[in-house]
């Protein structure tokens, strides 16, 4: 698999950040991570959050790009953002792989992170 991209100030990312009333939003578009209200580096440096938009990265490839934006949109639809089980999903995903995208630091405090505490 290839590794992601990042996009710093992404619009698409903009439009989700309105939207959710967030400060900073990650929003994943197939194998790019669009970022708005974060760097590339406050991003890299919250492992719950690496590790949560890593599990959207998989949704893409498992579902297929277009059928997966599809699926999530009905879902958020139907249920809404935080009951979305693609978020649900990615929620878990942030707790049990944030180790993984530690490097050699101890992991942080969750509630210090961005998507550490709420997802
Ligand atoms: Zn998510």
């Amino acid at each position: 698999m290839k590794p992601p991209r990042i996009i710093e100030n992404s619009p698409f990312a903009r439009i989700a950040r309105i939207v959710l009333q967030s400060r900073s939003v990650a929003m994943v578009l197939g194998n790019s991570i669009h970022l708005s209200g974060a760097t590339r580096e406050q991003f890299l440096r919250d492992p719950y959050w690496v590790a949560h938009e890593m599990c959207h990265i998989r949704q893409f490839q498992e579902h297929g790009h277009v059928p997966f934006l599809w699926k999530y949109l009905i879902e958020s639809a139907r249920v809404g953002y935080f009951n979305n089980r693609f978020e649900a999903e990615a929620r878990l995903a942030g707790r049990l792989d944030a180790h993984l995208y530690a490097g050699t630091e101890p992991l942080p405090d969750p509630e210090q992170m961005h998507k550490g505490a709420r997802g």
